[in-house]
């Protein structure tokens, strides 16, 4: 039997989406926007911040793993209205409050050098929703996405999640669902952040990791040892370091993998996927042009996009 003929292709969620399109912004009031990161010695850009859609088109209309748009007051360079933002939910379906009208994200202050005049500039809408405080109002959009979703049946399929920095946005609201509704599948998520200070809902998941036998929680912390023997690890190097543990996971033909976070960050997960899993196991995730298949090393981000195709059991959202 192919791999294709035997792997479980999950069957997604069907989503609402742009109920609230960017020229009908709601209007969202702040509830809560505190640090998201772990202590004094951390920097501190990265925040969580919670948001009330009652009495909205938004209240009830968002499912885990989808995003939002925030549009930032204010005109750009050229006079014209800022664009949408997009943001992930970091609520569950149900929202922060179990009824859907108090939603969530976890947000990173984006700074850059002015490419000319090497001034720090702060990014848009980032920083705005940054420093908007508990009573503020903003005008957000969405729905947005269809296909970073879980499945209709939540026990049909393990899970593992593999996020960089803000990609754990939507991890956290999709394991909160898969808990709260008693999933019983094995659920593994792996977070990647520079130092320990910076992963984000640490304690959180810590703690239901205690609670739910069947939920893993592993970390790569790329700029710091993990351990004598393991150095400093990417989140691929957790996959291939980890991999005693994972690989029943991994070879389960019902296993789903979603990606979220840093633009790239798939290129090294799909060569650690194909440098450890071989057969059916191997094309349950990639499809590989042959031409390639012999020089894992060598893949670039380049070239994947067209020789290293993800099946309907991966997820990707990556962005810059
Ligand atoms: C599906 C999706 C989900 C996302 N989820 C999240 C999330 O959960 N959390 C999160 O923090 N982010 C998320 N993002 C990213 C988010 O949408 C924004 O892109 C990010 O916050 C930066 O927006 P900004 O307005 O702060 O920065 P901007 O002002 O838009 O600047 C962004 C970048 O544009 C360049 N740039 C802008 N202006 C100039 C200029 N004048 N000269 C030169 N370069 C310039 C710079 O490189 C800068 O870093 C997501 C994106 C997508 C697509």
């Amino acid at each position: 039997m192919s791999a294709s003929m035997s792997a479980i292709d999950p069957v997604l969620r069907e989503v609402r989406l742009h109920v609230a399109p960017p020229h009908e912004t709601v209007t969202a009031v702040i509830t809560k926007n505190e640090l998201c990161v772990r202590g004094p010695k951390s920097a501190k850009y990265v925040r969580h911040i919670e948001f009330d859609v009652s009495g909205t088109a938004l209240e009830g209309a968002f499912a885990a793993g989808q995003s939002f748009g925030v549009v930032p007051p204010g005109v750009d360079e050229m006079g014209r209205p800022h664009q949408v933002r997009l943001y992930s939910l970091a609520s569950p379906s149900a929202g922060e409050d179990g009824a859907g009208k108090i939603l969530s994200t976890t947000v990173k202050r984006t700074f850059f050098e002015h490419p000319e005049t090497g001034e720090l500039v702060l990014g848009i809408a980032s920083n705005y929703l940054c420093n908007l405080q508990v009573g503020d109002a903003m005008q957000v959009t969405g729905p947005n996405g269809k296909r970073f979703v879980l499945p209709v049946d939540i026990q049909a399929h393990d899970y593992l999640f593999i996020a960089t920095g803000t990609g754990v946005a939507p991890f956290r609201g999709m394991l909160l669902e898969l808990l709260a509704r008693g999933c019983e599948r094995q659920i593994t998520l792996i977070m990647g952040s520079p130092y320990t200070t910076d992963l984000l809902y640490h304690e959180e998941f810590e703690a239901l990791s205690k609670q739910h036998a069947n939920f893993r929680y592993l970390t790569a912390i790329s700029r710091e040892d993990n351990g004598p023997a393991l150095g400093k690890l990417y989140v691929q190097d957790r996959l291939r370091a980890s991999m005693e543990v994972l690989r029943g996971q991994l070879a389960s033909t019902s296993n789903l993998i979603y990606i979220c976070g840093i633009a790239g960050m798939e290129l090294g997960i799909f060569q650690a996927l194909a440098s450890e899993l071989r057969g059916p196991a191997l094309a349950g995730y990639l499809a590989i042009d042959p031409a390639v298949a012999g020089d894992v090393g060598a893949w670039s981000q380049r070239m994947i996009h067209r020789k290293v195709k993800p099946t309907r059991r991966v997820m990707l959202e990556v962005y810059a």
